[in-house]
């Protein structure tokens, strides 16, 4: 459920017209709901009820503004994070040391001493190779990193090969046949404390069967490794859950994610740590556009839009599904390719959809854009950085300028030897 709602035709974000944001901010720009930010994060929070210890840290991935990690801070989320710049982040927006997990394949050496030195409650080591030279560098420095393994447990999440990570031949984690020998070397350092193992699948799953497997079979390798005589008391279960992107579709509740967590964890004795980012952030924002023209085709419409693939690259990358419609629909429906004006055909967010008549001036929104979204903005095509914007109730600000296509050239330079 989101607070994106149409009062008297005119869509709003909580109680403020979207026109009356795009014509304060301009177009395009995110705007993000904090009651829908809110209210997603205690039905995690409350579909987790049956698990007794737990950190749930947000994927910070997901979306790393700054005022969204402080709406969510404040719910007591953590923060999982995968390079310095976004634990710097949730520092920044006041989310305790402690909190903070560290996921990530390819955490540098000054990456793991900015770690160390904030204070991070927890690494997800990848590898042997990473284990070893975290545990190098903090026993150098005289301390002692507390470590999950990220486990890859190849197990098939049925869900965008793109965005599917815990398949055998995916980077993450360590493989699960070598996970026994990899924790024994690593367990043995001095440097790291390796007190369990973490595990993430992929991203929108759609379908809680493939979590349950990896889950069980991360459940029989902590049984396994404390039968070797390790102390295992953490177990980092990843994010994943997907969320609805067309209307109707059904996705598994989060009250049926936390009832299987519950059950097939009830004997671990652990404290779980749980990294969900698109299921809390997806539907709380929106990227809201306005129609440049509409260009006749061979067969559809062209109706090209101010937003494109550099301000919401999932189209593009992943083939995604946006939903699409107007702010003030007046009832006529049309069916149109919906395009940005970037010079690739790749610029597409929709072809032969059915939608909202629209024409150039009119305003619209892509729902389910607050996860991945303004994060994997780009200026391409020198068109500058979106804006974002946070409503809380009848008021609106704005989170992240947007940074004109000007700027970027400024942070530009033609050295002497070309004047
Ligand atoms: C991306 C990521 C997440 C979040 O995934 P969602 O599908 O957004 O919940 C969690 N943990 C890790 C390690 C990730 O890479």
């Amino acid at each position: 459920m989101d607070h994106f709602t149409y009062q008297n035709g005119v869509m709003h974000a909580e109680d403020v017209p979207l026109p009356l944001i795009a014509e304060a901010v301009g177009t395009p720009v995110y705007v993000y709901s904090r009651a829908t930010l809110e209210r997603h994060a205690r039905v995690f929070r409350e579909a987790l009820a049956g698990v007794p210890d737990k950190l749930i840290a947000f994927a910070v991935k997901s979306n790393p503004n700054l005022a969204v990690l402080r709406v969510l801070g404040a719910t007591g989320m953590g923060a999982d994070v995968v390079s310095v710049g976004e634990m710097r982040r949730a520092l920044a927006a006041g989310i305790a040391p402690e909190m903070i997990v560290f996921s990530g394949v390819g955490k540098t050496a000054a990456e793991m001493v900015a770690a160390l030195d904030a204070g991070i409650g927890q690494f997800n080591i990848e590898s042997e190779e990473e284990g070893v030279e975290l545990a190098e560098i903090a026993a150098a420095k005289g301390m002692t990193a507390q470590c999950t393994l990220r486990i890859n447990p190849d197990v098939d999440a049925g869900t965008h090969d793109k965005i599917s990570t815990g398949k055998a031949d995916n980077k993450f984690g360590v493989p699960i046949s070598e996970a026994g020998q990899i924790f024994g070397t690593l367990a043995k350092l001095p440097g790291v404390n390796l007190r369990g193992v973490a595990v993430h699948i992929g991203s929108q799953l759609a379908d809680l069967a493939p979590l349950e497997t990896a889950f069980e079979k991360l459940g029989a390798l902590v049984a396994a490794l404390r039968g070797a005589g390790h102390t295992i008391t953490h177990v980092d279960l990843g994010g994943g859950l997907g969320v609805p992107y067309r209307v109707g579709e059904v996705l598994p509740e989060p009250a049926a994610y936390g009832a299987m967590v519950a059950r097939v964890t009830k004997d671990w004795g652990v404290k779980l740590i749980f990294e969900p980012g698109r299921v809390i952030a997806g539907n709380a924002g929106v990227l809201l556009t306005r129609v440049v023209r509409v260009k006749r085709g061979i067969k559809d419409p062209f109706v090209i839009v101010d937003a494109a693939m550099n301000d919401l690259a999932r189209p593009a990358l992943y083939g995604a599904y946006h939903h699409f419609e107007a702010i003030e629909p007046k009832g006529a429906r049309m069916t149109a390719n919906i395009v940005g004006p970037i010079c690739e055909t790749g610029d597409t967010f929709a072809m032969g959809r059915e939608c909202d008549a629209l024409q150039a001036g009119d305003l619209a929104v892509f729902r389910t854009a607050g996860a991945y979204g303004a994060t994997m903005a780009s200026s391409y095509n020198s068109r500058g950085f979106v804006a974002e914007v946070l409503v809380d109730g009848d008021r609106f600000a704005v989170v992240a300028d947007r940074i004109e296509a000007g700027a970027i050239m400024d942070a530009e330079r033609v050295p002497e030897w070309l004047a």
